[in-house]
This record gives C-alpha cells, structure tokens and sequence, in this order.
C-alpha cells in the first residue's frame, strides 16, 4: 500500500527531476551547485537526482568550468545528452513530404523528400510515409527501442488532441482521417499531429524569432495560407484545431474564385501563389502571348521574372502583397502580437515584397498603433517543419501523462 505521505514524496522526485532536466537543457554546461542555486534544493539532493539522470543516459558530465571560487576545485559541467534518443518528424506538404530523423534537440541527421502525390488518396500516401520511415531507421543503424516518437505536421484542420485530419483542402480525400492511429499501429511509436503551420509556430519558439516572445503569430504563404498562433506562451488549438485558418476567412464578397475549402472569396484565392500565377496567366493572355508558353508558366519563373522586371509580374506581385498584407492587418486586429512571421513561398520574393506588405499593413490598421507590431521573414529556412515536428514529439513526451523524459526512456528501454 502506498502511504499519502509516500505518494507525495513520489511526485515530488519527479518534478525535481524534470525541473533539473529542464534546466540542464535551457542552460547546457552547467555545475551541480549551479543548479541547486537555481532551484533552490540541497547539492546532496540535486547530486542524487542527477546521478540517476545519468544512470538513464539523459545527463552527461561534460568538461569543468573556467573560474573556481578562491582555492576551490573546477566543477564538473553537466550536458543533456541529445542522443539518448532519436526522434522521427515527417512534414505532408501538397508537393512535398519531407521524412527526417533527428536527436532529441531537432538537430536533423537525416532527411528525404519524396513527392506527395496527394492525387494518390490518404491510403497510398501514408503507406508511402510508413516504407520511407522504416526504410530510414533501418539505414540508421540505430535501434528501433531508441526512438521516442514520431512528429508529423500536415497541412488542414488537424485536431491535435484525437490526432485526427478531419479535412484537407488542398490533398485529394483527406477527411477524417484518423492519422494518429494509424501512424502508431503503423510504427509501434507514440505519435503526435499538428498543423503545419502551428508546427512551424512551435519552431519559431523554440529556436527562431519568437524564442522569448509571448504572442506571436506566423504565417504561411504558399499554395494555402495558414496561421500558427501563440497567446501568452501557449499555442492556440481552438476546440477542433480550427483557430487560426486565416486563409479561409473570407475578404471579398464579391470574390469569383472557388476556394478549395468551398467558399468564394476567402484570403487563400486572393494571395496565395496559386491565385498568383492564375492572375499572371490571365494577363499574359490578355496581351495576346502564345498560350502554350503560358500553359508552361510555373511558379518558380514568377520569382525570376519578378525579379527582371517583367511589367505583368511586378504589377500582380504588388497586388498579392497587399493582399497579404490586409489579412496580416486582420492578425492584428484579431490577436494583437508582438510579432508576425512570414513563412514559405513569399520569402523568396525578398525584402521588397516584405516592405509592401508593411506598407500594405500601415494602411489598413491603426494609425496610432503603427509601432507596437513588428513583421519579419523567418530565418529558420526550410527544415522549419522538421524542427518543429520532431520538439513537439519531445515537449509532448515530456508531459505525457506526468511522466518525465528519463522515466518514459526507461519505460521504452525495459
Ligand atoms: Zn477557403
């Protein structure tokens, strides 16, 4: 029987253990007495508890530092070792799906691409994923008992608590879709769902512009536009994982296109690069080009020919960025962040189109709130997704049911 006062003891281990964790892994390199000061517990106590951190493998003593106190000893430094486990991040993008393997820490080890194919169906794609996934722990070398997880972004409504797609506008049947439960009778791994662009918001927490900042919302352009939305330190979900749809609200009421989702005139049909290049078409057919070199048109030479001038391009990449720009404009007014970060396709136009979507913002929001926002490019680059996939299965294994990384190690070791 498990006395009261006994159970208490228990979780009190456990938070002091996960708190000494965390701290190894924020600070990196630091001594046993630096940590007792920082969290206020006995050195013999904190000593105990890292001797079992790294009996689990999770800490490892690392070099001594610089400077002693007068007379005193060096002091042994103490690393998280961010190869106690590895880590499985998969991003399902329209075009592309990208497959990695990582240490605990995001650092990628290996990564493909493999088309999407969404065309395909659900069924084929996520057996695609699964041979691929196999495929590279094996190459690895690295055990399967080794692997904590698997983190996957994908791109739609995701309700990260069932792990369920219920709809993806942009690839072909994707409606609930029950991607967790699959993956994980798939793999044998815990696995764990989320919107790309919220994935791509917890990267820019953990390692990007957004690292110390409370509210801040990224946004993706591209072929969809998406939002990743954090409010006071915390990732807004919604109840179904809605929160955040920015492309699907809809800006024009009169608007003529069809959007993928249904609707007419959402902000998606207005700039994302599919309405881009759309628009671009139409008005090379307008001054009579031969529509065969029209039909050839990808949106990759929209960048080139944007940055040569061309008179077409320039003209409908303005309008796109003022587009962009009204639908950061309704960001702002809706979350208030400190900052927004463009992600995806927009990037590649450079500064300028950024300055244009400033200016666009300027225009349509306050007047007297003009400084307490800030818009900036990511600089996380591509593997963005990866990184945020393969920290979210981390930081979700972390607090998975209370139970700390070292113990839920073990579990898996045993
Ligand atoms: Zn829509």
């Amino acid at each position: 029987m498990v006395h009261k006062g006994e159970s208490v003891n228990i979780s009190l281990r456990k938070i002091n253990k996960k708190n000494i964790l965390k701290i190894v892994l924020e600070k990196g390199s630091i001594s046993r007495t630096g940590i007792s000061k920082y969290l206020k517990i006995s050195r013999p106590t904190t000593s105990s508890y890292i001797y079992e951190l790294i009996k689990e493998g999770l800490v490892e003593e690392k070099g001594k530092s610089k400077s002693t106190p007068a007379g005193g000893r060096k002091a042994i430094l103490l690393n998280f070792n961010r190869k106690a486990g590895y880590i499985l991040g998969v991003m399902i993008g329209v075009e592309t799906i990208r497959i990695a393997l990582s240490d605990l820490v995001s650092n990628i080890i290996r990564l493909i691409k493999i088309p999407t194919e969404e065309w395909e169906g659900p069924e084929v794609v996520i057996e695609n994923i699964v041979k691929n996934l196999k495929e590279l722990i094996k190459e690895s070398g690295i055990s399967k008992e080794n692997f904590i997880g698997v983190g996957i972004g994908a791109t739609g409504l995701v309700d990260s608590k069932t792990g369920d797609v219920i709809f993806s506008p942009n690839l072909k049947g994707w409606n609930n879709i029950r991607l967790k439960e699959i993956m994980e009778k798939k793999m044998d791994l815990p696995t764990f769902i989320e919107n790309e662009c919220r994935i791509q918001a917890i990267a820019e927490k953990k390692f990007g512009l957004a690292k110390n900042i409370k509210n801040f919302v990224c946004v993706e352009t591209g072929i969809g536009i998406g939002t990743g939305v954090f409010i006071n330190n915390r990732l807004l979900v919604g109840n179904k994982g809605i929160a955040g749809e920015v492309g699907h609200i809809i800006a024009n009421i009169t608007g003529y296109r069809l959007c993928h989702c249904g609707n007419m005139g959402c902000i998606e049909t207005l700039c994302s690069t599919r309405s881009l290049l759309e628009d671009i078409k139409n008005d090379f057919k307008k001054i009579g080009n031969k529509s065969s070199d029209i039909k050839r048109l990808e949106i990759k030479d929209i960048y080139n020919l944007y940055k040569q001038g061309s008179e077409i391009v320039v003209q409908n990449v303005e309008k796109n960025a003022e587009y962009l720009g009204i639908a950061v404009s309704n960001i702002i007014k809706m979350f208030n962040p400190e900052i927004i970060i463009i992600h995806g396709e927009a990037i590649k136009f450079g500064e300028k189109y950024l300055d244009l979507v400033k200016k666009s913002v300027a225009k349509k929001t306050f007047p007297k709130v003009k400084d307490v926002y800030n818009i900036q490019f990511s600089r996380l680059g591509e593997e963005i997704g990866i990184m945020g996939a393969t920290s979210f299965v981390f930081t979700n294994i972390i607090n998975l049911e209370n139970l700390n990384i070292a113990e839920y190690y073990i579990i898996k070791k045993t």
